[in-house]
Order: C-alpha cells, then sequence, then structure tokens
C-alpha cells in the first residue's frame, strides 16, 4: 500500500485520469491498479465521456490482437485439423444435411424462457425495472392526444372487453410463428363470424355507438380498397334496382336504396351524411335522369355533386371504375351500362 500521495502525484492523478487509461497512469506513477483506483475513488475522479469513446475502440483492438484467430495462418491451420477430425471421424459434425429449422427448433426447445420459473422471475425483474425508471416503456409520457399509435390503439379497443382469454391467446399466438399465428388468426375470426351469425355470440360493439370519424375512416379505406359491403347481397336488398326496367320513376325510395348501398358516405370524398347534416346527392353518373338503375346511381355530398358539372367524361369514367370495383357493376369501353338478367328455368 501507498503510503503517502505527494501534491505533485495527486495533481498528476486529478489533470491525467478523466482521459487516460488506467495502464498509462500505473506505469507512470509507479502504483498498482488498486492503489490507483482507491485513490481516484476518494478524490472523486471519473473516467471522461471521450475516454470511453476511446475504451471501446481500444476493446475491440485488443480483442483483434489477442484473438489467434484473426492470425490467418492460425485460422487456417485450425479450421484442416478440424476437417481432418471431422473426416478421421474424431469430430461429429450434428448439423451436417440437416435444414436449419431443426436448429432452430432445438434452440426454442433449450430456451431457458420455456422454464415457467426463469420467465416469472425475468417477468417481475423487468416490472421492477419499469417500476424504479431504469427501463422505459416506449409509450411513457405519452397519450392518445400526442401520439399517432396510441391514437390507433385506443380506436381499435375503445369499449371492448377483452378478457384474460383473449390477452393469453394472443400472448400465444406472438410466440408462434407467423404462420402459425395468421392461422390462428384466421381460426379466431372464421368461428367469431359463425358465432354472431348464429348468435351465440354477441358483437362487442352492438349497440355502442362508434364515432363518426372512424366510421367515415373505415368506409374511405373501403371505397379505396372496392371491399365495400354490397347491399344487394344483404336479403333484404330482393333484387334491388340490378333488373328493374329504365323507365322506373327516380323516387326517393330509389335514392334511399342508393344511399344505403353506398353506406350513406359520399363515394368521392367518403363524408358521412351525418357530418354534413344532410341527405346525400344521387347522382346520375351517365347524366342521363331517365336512366335510374343502380349501376348508374351513386351518392355524393353536395361539394363533390358540384364538380361534377364539368369534366363530365372524367366523373363518368371514375364513378363506373369504382362501383365496378365495389358492386361487380358492368360497363361497356364506350361507358353503356351492361344489365346482367338472371332467371330461373
Ligand atoms: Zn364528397
Amino acid at each position: 500500500m501507498k503510503q503517502k500521495w505527494t501534491d505533485e502525484e495527486i495533481e498528476i492523478l486529478r489533470r491525467e485520469y478523466p482521459n487516460h487509461t488506467n495502464k498509462e497512469l500505473t506505469k507512470e506513477l509507479n502504483i498498482s491498479n488498486n492503489q490507483l483506483r482507491r485513490k481516484a475513488n476518494i478524490l472523486g475522479l471519473k473516467k471522461s465521456k471521450e475516454f470511453w469513446k476511446d475504451e471501446s475502440k481500444r476493446i475491440s483492438e485488443r480483442m483483434t490482437l489477442n484473438n489467434p484467430m484473426k492470425n490467418p495462418e492460425i485460422s487456417k491451420k485450425s479450421h484442416e485439423t478440424l476437417k481432418k477430425r471431422y473426416a478421421s471421424g474424431k469430430l461429429v459434425n450434428h448439423f451436417k444435411g440437416k435444414k436449419r429449422p431443426e436448429l432452430t427448433k432445438r434452440n426454442l426447445e433449450n430456451n431457458p424462457m420455456n422454464n415457467p420459473q426463469t420467465r416469472e422471475k425475468n417477468s417481475q425483474k423487468q416490472i421492477e425495472n419499469y417500476k424504479s425508471g431504469k427501463v422505459k416503456v416506449w409509450c411513457d409520457g405519452l397519450t392518445k392526444e400526442t401520439d399517432e399509435r396510441l391514437k390507433k390503439f385506443s380506436e381499435r379497443y375503445t369499449g371492448r372487453d377483452l378478457g384474460e382469454e383473449w390477452r393469453n391467446n394472443i400472448k400465444e399466438t406472438h410466440w408462434s410463428k407467423s404462420s402459425q399465428r395468421n392461422e390462428i388468426i384466421k381460426e379466431t375470426a372464421k368461428k367469431r363470424i359463425e358465432g354472431y351469425a348464429s348468435g351465440r355470440l354477441i358483437s362487442p360493439l352492438r349497440g355502442k355507438k362508434i364515432p363518426l370519424e372512424i366510421i367515415e375512416k373505415v368506409l374511405k379505406t373501403k371505397i379505396k380498397n372496392g371491399t365495400m359491403p354490397i347491399l344487394e347481397k344483404n336479403p333484404m336488398w330482393k333484387g334491388g334496382l340490378s333488373f328493374e326496367p329504365y323507365g322506373l320513376e327516380f323516387n326517393k325510395n330509389i335514392k334511399n336504396l342508393i344511399r344505403k348501398r353506398d353506406n350513406q358516405v359520399c363515394m368521392n370524398c367518403g363524408v358521412h351524411r351525418e357530418k354534413i347534416n344532410r341527405a346525400l346527392d344521387c347522382h346520375h353518373i351517365n347524366y342521363d335522369k331517365n336512366c335510374s338503375v343502380s349501376q348508374n346511381l351513386i351518392s355524393l355530398c353536395n361539394k363533390c355533386h358540384t364538380m361534377t358539372n364539368t369534366n363530365r367524361e372524367y366523373w363518368q369514367k371514375l364513378f363506373q371504375d369504382k362501383l365496378s370495383k365495389l358492386y361487380e357493376y358492368k360497363y361497356a369501353e364506350n361507358g353503356e351500362i351492361i344489365l346482367e338478367i338472371k332467371y330461373e328455368k
């Protein structure tokens, strides 16, 4: 143990400790590493940020220097020895000829997290870390008002009682492979839809008022993707207007059916009827007011309807494309409506 530090030595230590390695300092002051560290601790000296930056570089250099496999000659020799030992049968390559999934599977089986005790311990540790503020959750300090992702979560789950079973189910699917996960999701969705159809299950959204913004958002996406629900497929539609003769009067009833078919949103801008607080207009796509079949009618808000007064050809093409995509209506190249009449013998 060093008996006494001179003022000069202490000054050197104060000056050089933050930016020099301990090896350099022990050599310069002719002391042991322990002595150096003890004194630095007493004086409250710390390594600087720059030192740690360079330290990582120094470590990797040291690793390279000390790693014999970085020496091409040694590496080559070692590989040859291994090859020989495999060839002679002294060593057995367990992975030879085996596909990667086997390896992955084995790793998964050996995963310490498979042990419930380890998992519990780890999760407790994680919770403690969160509580102490050592580890931060990504959504810490964010709210649905300030963060887009949280807003989406909130919209998706508002009013739903998820329950423990559901949470476990998600956990399971997240842990498994993506193909498996997709299978489970598909299966669950199928079961749920069947449940709703049979009346065994009640939709968590039933009877709940869904915010208008969300309805609009969903329908806009559906218009864009061409996946709008088709009213004609609803048994209540009773054939609708599709196969009615042309001379049908353009009355309130037809307009309401078209608005219903289009889910009460403007098929151009996606605004909902409730938002503009007035009924949507029923526009004649080919501008012929005598042709009031559903293939020629589309719901538009007043604003968009006004726009259709100019560029008529453009709008006709646009709306026909849209309806053919959404409802499988058929139009000829020149814009004529193709009516398919189905009849039973
Ligand atoms: Zn509109």
